[in-house]
């Protein structure tokens, strides 16, 4: 196997790329329900309507923090997870809805590789039965002919005939995601997902996989999902990258048009957090505030509309970006107090007329407003929400507040935009607004001069 440079070039030699989806998801939607008869909860919303294609020989890179649902999109694809809705199509044919026949041809043409080595293959099987176990269970050809099967995949993935009878533990990380590799292989699939297949290796070890993972693709004529949250080992792999934020795939592209113009802010902060020159974001770094929301209960407009750094803000109000992240994050208490069923104490208390209003609200108010400078309408506007709130009408507090100072982003779910091949689902790419970098740019101009940042026309 020819070794080439560490993952921070993109590749040169080129699989050809049909045209051809082998994979088309479209609106495929993953909710987990709660199992409890009593539970009044709502399902985590874990792949929240995706939609999106690979095609023969290709390599999409998804991308996204921990918990956005890249590993659930995965696994429901290749249906290992069930899907509540959606179709997953294979060369246009429906995969999501199978008999035990074609389900078990789904199978052998797909496989994963999942990313920590150590947990992945069973320490009490020789390496020779764990990449055989596969033929086994689909009956491949002979028992002679497995077992030459399993010496050839192993020289394959860059092993040799002495590791057929070895365990796991006696090998290095780098060489047990090569068995993990090998054991996909086996029963010749055309699409891989590779779930983190290098998070968990040293730098050097991980370049060797990377480039045997693109050897194996020109040899074979593979189709990739590439799952990963770092952003360099991606743009050196993926064709296209399909970002994921709380379920939803925000934006997607061909890698290199992403990199260099990313146009959803979840991509400029992912791309602004690249360490060093390997970032491709030439503005100022974009911290995120706060964690993503709960996928039991996401954001009613755009997924990102509680962290995004470049949120449309109402023309109407002079405000500063702390301002308008306090009078947010205020909202935000209300709405997550509202979903809480009032304690036997607040309703004893609303029964006999006093204020039910608790120590957290009531922190939250003086953390998030308490000293911010709002002009006198503003301020009535929070005043009115805080008394709502304090007689336990959280829900009505939280609408008060956004009827006067909401957002577009916080009522309506973004459409995708698509030009030049590329698809985001922000409001910022209709006309009238201005573009995310120019929004950034400003914002943080007006941040360091320390003075109010959103009087522009229709943008906000
Ligand atoms: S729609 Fe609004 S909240 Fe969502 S990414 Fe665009 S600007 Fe941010």
């Amino acid at each position: 196997m020819t070794t080439r440079h560490p993952p921070t070039d993109r590749r040169d030699d080129r699989t050809a790329v049909s045209a051809e989806p082998f994979v088309s998801v479209r609106n495929l939607t993953t909710y987990y329900h709660d199992s409890s008869m009593l539970s009044s909860q709502p399902p985590v919303k874990a792949v929240d309507g995706v939609s999106f294609d690979v095609r023969e020989g290709e390599t999409v890179g998804l991308v996204g923090e921990s918990g956005c649902g890249k590993t659930t999109l995965g696994r429901t694809i290749l249906g290992l997870e069930s899907p509540t809705d959606g179709t997953v199509l294979s060369r246009g044919e429906d995969v999501t809805d199978l008999d035990a026949a074609e389900r078990g041809e789904w199978v052998r043409k797909t496989g994963m590789v999942f990313q920590d080595p150590e947990e992945s293959l069973n320490e009490r099987m020789t390496v020779g039965e764990i990449v055989r176990e596969p033929l086994d269970a689909h009956e491949w050809q002979t028992p002679d002919e497995r077992e030459q099967r399993v010496r050839e995949l192993l020289e394959r993935v860059g092993l040799n005939e002495e590791h057929f009878y070895r365990y796991p533990h006696q090998f290095s990380g780098g060489q047990r995601q090569r068995v993990g590799i090998a054991r996909a292989l086996a029963l010749e699939p055309e699409f891989l997902v590779l779930d983190e297949p290098v998070s968990a290796l040293d730098v050097s070890v991980q370049a060797r996989i990377i480039n045997l993972l693109e050897d194996l693709q020109t040899e074979l004529g593979l189709s990739y999902l590439f799952i990963a949250h770092d952003l360099s080992v991606v743009r050196h792999i993926a064709d296209r990258v399909a970002v994921m934020y709380l379920g939803n795939v925000v934006e997607m592209g061909p890698t290199e048009r992403v990199f260099a113009d990313p146009r959803h802010p979840y991509t400029v902060s992912l791309l602004s957090a690249i360490p060093g020159s390997a970032s491709p974001w030439t503005g100022d770094r974009i911290t995120l505030r706060g964690t993503p929301p709960n996928p039991r209960h996401p954001p009613s407009g755009c997924p990102f509309t509680t962290r995004c750094p470049a949120k449309i803000r109402p023309d109407e109000y002079d405000l500063d970006e702390d301002a308008w992240r306090a009078l947010d994050a205020l909202r935000s208490v209300f709405r997550t107090r509202s979903r809480d069923p009032p304690t036997l104490l607040d309703r004893a208390k609303r029964v006999l007329g006093r204020e039910t209003v608790d120590d957290t609200v009531r922190a939250a108010v003086d953390d998030h407003v308490g000293d911010a400078d709002l002009p006198d309408e503003v301020r009535a506007i929070v005043d009115e929400a805080v008394e709502l709130a304090r007689g336990g009408e959280y829900r009505a507090a939280a609408d008060r507040l956004a009827a006067s100072l909401g957002s577009r982003c916080d009522a309506e779910h973004p459409e995708f935009h698509r030009s030049d091949r590329r698809r985001s689902a922000c409001h910022r790419a209709e006309p009238g607004y201005d573009d995310v970098r120019t929004t950034l740019e400003r914002r943080h101009a007006s941040a360091a001069d320390g003075r109010p940042n959103d009087r522009r026309g229709a943008d906000g």
